[in-house]
């Protein structure tokens, strides 16, 4: 508990505030008039609205979202594919946000696992695999499992499957995805849309547990800008973005870790070996941004038998008419468009009935700005520490 004070004491945010605007300063006067920062992760993205500390940074510092939300970049044909089967009778079990997910095109009059539900289709929000593997096991029922998630929940998969919990009974829908490729891309994307480049990586904490920092390092050099990973508290963000402009103003690339409370360079070797035992890397789709090459999981080895794309025939996710018609997901989750220039936010697509994919997960960026505002706190805590 003293230890998550210290992650948000006032008088520490204002100090470190000070740094940000000496850093921010020092790059204006070499000419820097806006140094973009890309928050990768949808939790980051919660703090960085909840806390309002968009509103701290000084006018040349931007913070922008980047596409790291499971549920948002889930494409709409693996919710198509559940939708059907658990309407012919599979059982369907699934996360509670992606319960809610909306697809793109409606299977059978329904256009969510939740409406399929109210059909009369099997589906069970569980908390885990754990439970889905014991409830399939009690059941004996044919059922799959929508796994959505990055690197961090992949052991959560991997290692029941390696230990041979799994029932035959049970399949897996791998919506499972790698976050640096996807990075890469959002980056690339600014440049190649001839926008305001994105000069500094704020990388994921929770991924980087299993990862560690070895990933981002590469990726920081391959793209010659500086990568900072960050835990989730505000001065946790408000420490990696004064790390990054000092790497910037230095002229460094290669990653540096602000979450060393967590994060290793190696990470969790257990937990990757069991991925790399069960999953193997390949191209795959991200709902709105189309195949990211090597960005994704797909069960490899003996494991296949535990597919459901194998078992049911299930057409692999390529990534067309993946939004539906009017939704900005694609640019909100590429930091090139803010939720409120979707005119659609908080007008036909709400938290309540969500229209778009950006506006159901707690972490996708649409429903935080939907629950927080853009600003959030910002002037009151600005005030509040001095700045
Ligand atoms: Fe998509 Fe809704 Fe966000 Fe608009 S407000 S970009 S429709 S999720």
């Amino acid at each position: 508990m003293r230890e998550l004070e210290l992650y948000r004491s006032h008088e520490l945010a204002g100090k470190i505030g000070r740094l940000i605007r000496k850093y921010a300063s020092a790059l204006r006067s070499r000419g820097f008039k806006i140094i973009k920062l890309m928050n990768f992760c949808g939790t980051h993205e919660w703090t960085t609205v909840h806390y309002g500390l968009r509103g701290l940074m000084p006018r040349e510092v931007e913070l922008v979202a980047g596409p790291g939300c499971p549920v948002c970049i889930t494409p709409s044909l693996c919710v198509e594919h559940a939708i059907k089967l658990s309407l012919e009778g599979v059982t369907v079990y699934t996360f509670g946000d992606a319960f809610r997910l909306p697809a793109t095109r409606e299977v059978r009059g329904a256009r969510s696992l939740r409406e399929a539900k109210a059909l009369g289709g099997s589906v069970r929000v569980v908390y885990s695999f754990m439970d889905a593997i014991r409830d399939a096991a009690k059941r004996g029922c044919e059922a799959i499992f929508l796994a959505i998630g990055f690197e961090t929940t992949a052991p959560g998969y991997a290692i029941p499957l390696a230990r041979g919990l799994v029932p035959k009974n049970l399949k897996l829908l791998s919506a499972l995805r790698l976050t640096p490729p996807a990075a890469r891309h959002a980056i690339l994307a600014t440049v190649e849309r001839g926008l305001e480049p994105v000069r500094g990586i704020i990388a994921p904490g929770h991924v980087s547990t299993v990862t560690g920092a070895e990933p981002w390092d590469r990726l920081s050099r391959e793209l010659g800008l500086p990568a900072v990973i960050s835990g989730f508290e505000p001065l946790d963000l408000m420490l990696s973005v004064v790390m990054l402009l000092r790497m910037i103003y230095l002229g460094r690339v290669g990653a540096e870790v602000e979450y060393r409370r967590l994060v290793t360079w190696e990470g969790n070797v257990l937990a990757k070996k069991f991925i790399n035992e069960v999953f193997q890397v390949s191209d795959a789709a991200w709902r709105g941004l189309g195949v990211i090459p090597d960005s994704g999981l797909e069960l490899t080895g003996p494991y296949v038998k535990y597919d459901a794309y194998r078992e049911y025939g299930l057409k692999i996710p390529d990534g067309r008419e993946d939004m539906p018609s009017g939704c900005r997901c694609a640019d909100v989750i590429m930091g090139l468009a803010k939720p409120v220039e979707c005119p659609l936010f908080m007008k036909v697509c709400t938290p309540s009935r969500p229209y778009g994919p950006c506006m159901v997960s707690s972490e996708g960026t649409c429903a935080i700005w939907a629950r927080f505002g853009g600003g959030g706190l910002a002037d009151k805590v600005a005030r509040e520490v001095g700045l």
